[in-house]
């Protein structure tokens, strides 16, 4: 059986950076704002 537990997040190619997470961080975009996977910082567009 296969064990789907591991989601893998897409990575995003375009976007602004977090700012608390750095650079390396990008925020995914959605309708009207941004949010960062990590330490869900959101952004209004
Ligand atoms: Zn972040």
């Amino acid at each position: 059986m296969a064990d789907k537990k591991a989601k893998k997040f897409k990575p995003y190619k375009k976007g602004k950076s977090c700012p608390r997470c750095g650079a390396g961080t990008r925020l995914a975009e959605h309708k009207d704002r941004l949010s960062c996977g990590k330490c869900g910082y959101m952004e209004k567009k």
